[in-house]
């Protein structure tokens, strides 16, 4: 079913510049709010953002402040001009904001995996006239997106957009959530006009990853950016490691790149999103190999073996071979390649038998 959009009207900006939505995690106290949104608005941000409302996995972490913040959200929209967004995730946190006037709405990935909770949103929207940012599903589920996408806009909200912040694994890597780049780039396929909002911030869930998840973002043409920053990030309630200040969050937007994307480049641009997944999971796959070469390396320490059993590595190196022909490749690369790994995989086992 094809999406009934209009232009997300967010704030006029020039192009050297994606929009950019910015501000804390969550809305901790007024001073922190109006501190954090000040330096901001100085910098030239428009649009700001807090949690009001946090969906925590574990009971007794910081839940948001509730209802009490949303005053100190209208103080950012009557003293320094901004517009301002909220998570909302019920029923109850849609009305409240409704109320109090917030400008703009985002449903946290947490939510958008719930079916019922989004139609209870979509419910609550009936008839109101509001942009509506949808966050991806915790989960890889392109459909369930897009589901999610379509009861909000089947409510009548056509200002709608969305935002990439990565999907959840059971093993923590390099990445918070994994970007696994292709969902978005098939969502735009799928619904073209959709404006995206990459969130660097939840997908690295670190402060050093912000700005080269930003670019990427941009080389894929991404409309937006939506980024967490606080007046001192190190002593945030939630998301401490992945905030920044404002003056880093502008020397990070300086630095970006935005380039005119043309069809091609938009292709090219897709293609290396997919050769850089596929080296990070490369990586990660090295990474498991030599966790399970240190298991071996302590076996061997236990019963007394030797490291290297060259009839097993003459082995390895033989299949891996005839297995990489099947595959188009050389047989002398993939020797190459597996020589390496064993090298590094014996390193290893030494360490291990050392210690
Ligand atoms: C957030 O934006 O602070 C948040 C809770 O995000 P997500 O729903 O992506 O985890
Ligand atoms: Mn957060």
């Amino acid at each position: 079913m094809a999406l009934n959009l209009t232009p997300l009207n967010l704030t006029d900006h020039d192009d050297k510049r994606p929009v950019v939505i910015a501000g804390p995690c969550s809305a901790e106290t007024e001073e922190q709010v109006m501190n954090t949104a000040t330096q901001l608005s100085k910098k030239g941000i428009k649009l700001f953002r807090a949690g009001i409302w946090k969906p925590r996995t574990k009971p007794g972490g910081f839940e948001g402040v509730g209802e009490e913040g949303l005053p100190w959200l209208n103080r950012v929209q009557k003293e320094l001009g901004m517009k301002v967004c909220t998570e909302v995730a019920t029923h109850a946190h849609v009305e409240a904001c409704l109320k109090a006037g917030v400008d703009l709405l985002w449903i946290g990935a947490r939510t958008v995996a719930n079916p019922f909770a989004m139609q209870e949103i979509a419910d609550t929207l009936k008839g109101v006239d509001i942009p509506v940012l949808v966050k991806n599903p915790v989960n890889p589920d392109l459909e369930l997106w897009i589901g999610g996408l379509e009861r909000i806009n089947q409510a009548g909200i056509t200002r709608l957009g969305v935002i990439h912040r990565g999907f959840s694994t059971y093993e923590k890597k390099l990445y918070r959530n994994l970007p696994m780049w292709h969902i978005p780039i098939e969502l735009r396929r799928r619904c073209p006009g959709l404006p995206i909002f990459g969130d660097p911030s939840h997908i690295g869930g670190k402060r050093e990853l912000i700005a080269p998840l930003a670019q990427q973002a941009m080389d894929l043409g991404f409309e937006g950016l939506i980024v967490e920053s606080h007046c001192n990030p190190d002593a945030a309630w939630s998301d401490a490691s992945q905030q920044v200040t404002p003056d880093v969050l502008d020397f990070i937007l300086d630095k970006l790149v935005i380039r005119k994307i043309t069809e091609t480049t938009e292709s090219l641009n897709a293609l290396r999103g997919q050769i850089d997944e596929i080296d990070n999971s490369l990586i990660e796959l090295l990474a498991k190999r030599m966790r399970i070469s240190r298991e071996i390396g302590e076996y061997k320490r236990q019963h007394d073996m030797t490291v290297v059993q060259t009839s097993r590595y003459t082995e390895i190196l033989d299949k891996r071979g005839a297995q990489g022909v099947l595959c188009g490749m050389s047989s002398d690369f993939i020797k190459d390649v597996f020589e390496s790994i064993h090298e590094e995989s014996v390193r290893q086992q030494i360490d291990v038998m050392n210690k």
